[in-house]
């Protein structure tokens, strides 16, 4: 829908503005105007005084304006396996989880995926991402219940339809029950794309193509993969390069690391996001940067699961978009992707290498809005507060005893405590107001996440 005169307009003042625009701009004191869907201007001061068809003026003192935060890695259905295998390293991880995993059921994963939304869309989340990867058989419309959780929720949403299809028997890492044939993980990978890939605009819903990890699909399923995703015109998304025993098992079965072997299955490319990156040498970092190929940097994640700490300023310098994510629940409990913005700028610093150049509080705000925008494939759209741009935007509280005496408004939301959301808008529709889900309850998601978790835990236990 375009801007029109006709379209009602909310106005926004008072505040302060990061706009995450190319130049950075910055307004100590702005406004904006949401027409529709779009953002109609941006700028200092007050809004202009003529607009006509204003429904609504929001005086956002003591607030700083930003674009949404986009979501760019995360596993819906581990929101009800959280606080499992505490201290172990991914792979050891992966095998304690793969039985219980294997047993999700529709309603399990609905459930699941309305509380990992929850929690992003309270925290300033407006466009959210899940990589899906475990379809046991039976187990009924998996990828239309995770859709359907995050259009009640109101964010935009990228399902990255995962799969996995090289299981212990294999060499791979999953046990055999718990993958898909070659065939029908791709076949219901382009079903759910004809089914829910949205490419406009204003699209709510958009599909990728996404393989689980090396270590869990086959050759094969990554070439074909990417054939599909390209005559199709949509995304691929995977895990890369997160720890050292994959790049050991890259290296024993295919005689070469994570990013060769992903450049030899057709999977480096401007159309390709990958989530971690963490064990990347200078000429991987190179050929993503020759090709375009983003990242998705999960730093809560790789610390709790002690990957190691990905270049990001490394790879910022030599032009790698990358994005944010935080990555399934199962890692990182948390479940907020604000917390990311700080623990990307805290992890980093504290990598030797980067105490010279380390990212900046810009940086982070960036990577956590336009930088995953451009990710996902969608920074014409989103990302940024730029007329003609969808109304994607938070409010976030910052005069209350948490921020009210730091002098940065920035610095308040990327270093302090996790900042209240007044408001959020996804395409000029609220979706959070004074902290509070606006179209789903979440208490009640509260209270189906916990028996869902625990039927999972009863079913597992039994098997
Ligand atoms: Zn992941």
């Amino acid at each position: 829908m375009a801007a029109s005169a006709a379209a009602p307009r909310t106005v926004i003042e008072n505040c302060a503005v990061a706009t995450v625009d190319a130049g950075d701009t910055e307004y100590a004191s702005g406004h904006i105007v949401v027409t529709g869907n779009r953002i109609e201007s941006v700028g200092p001061g007050k809004a202009p005084g003529n607009l006509e068809n204003v429904v609504r003026r929001v005086d956002a003192s003591g607030h700083l304006a930003t674009p949404g935060l986009v979501n760019t890695h995360h596993h819906f259905y581990q929101w009800i396996t959280r606080g499992l295998a505490t201290d172990h390293n991914l792979f050891d991880w992966l095998v304690a989880l793969y039985p219980t995993w294997a047993r999700i059921d529709e309603q399990m994963a609905y459930s699941a995926a309305q509380g990992s939304l929850a929690m992003m869309a309270r925290g300033g989340v407006t466009t959210a991402m899940d990589h899906h990867y475990v379809f046991p058989k039976g187990s009924g419309d998996l990828s239309g219940a995770i859709i359907r959780a995050a259009s009640e929720t109101g964010v935009r949403f990228t399902l990255a339809r995962g799969s996995m299809d090289r299981s212990e028997k294999d060499g791979g890492l999953p046990p055999d029950f718990a993958v898909e044939t070659l065939e029908g993980a791709l076949a219901a990978t382009e079903e759910t794309i004809d089914k829910h890939h949205d490419a406009s605009f204003d699209a709510m819903t958009q599909i990728a193509v996404a393989p689980c990890s090396p270590f869990s699909v086959s050759t094969e399923l990554l070439r074909q993969g990417a054939e599909l995703a390209r005559r199709k015109g949509v995304r691929l998304h995977t895990h890369g390069s997160e720890t050292v025993e994959e790049e050991k098992f890259c290296h024993e079965l295919f005689g070469m690391g994570p990013t060769r072997y992903f450049e030899s299955t057709g999977w480096l490319g401007e159309d390709v996001w990958m989530a971690h990156c963490v064990h990347m040498n200078d000429s991987d970092i190179e050929a993503f940067a020759r090709t375009k190929t983003g990242v998705a940097h999960c730093p809560s994640s790789n610390a709790r699961l002690a990957a190691g700490i990905a270049r990001v300023p490394d790879m910022l310098r030599a032009g790698v978009p990358v994005g944010l994510g935080v990555d399934g629940t199962a890692s990182n409990e948390s479940g907020e992707l604000h917390t990311e913005l700080r623990n990307a700028l805290l992890v980093n610093r504290l990598n030797p290498a980067h105490r010279e150049a380390a990212l900046t509080a810009r940086q982070a705000l960036r990577l956590g809005t336009y930088g995953g925008a451009q990710v996902l494939g969608r920074a014409a759209q989103i990302g940024s507060l730029e007329p003609g741009k969808l109304a994607d935007l938070v409010l976030w509280k910052l005069d209350t005893l948490a921020h009210a005496s730091i002098a940065d408004p920035v610095a308040a939301l990327v270093l302090g405590a996790a900042a209240p959301v007044t408001l959020s808008l996804v395409g000029g529709e609220p979706v959070v107001e004074d902290g509070r889900l606006l179209k789903v309850d979440e208490d009640a998601i509260a209270r189906s996440t916990r028996s869902e978790a625990q039927r999972l835990a009863r079913i597992a236990a039994r098997a």
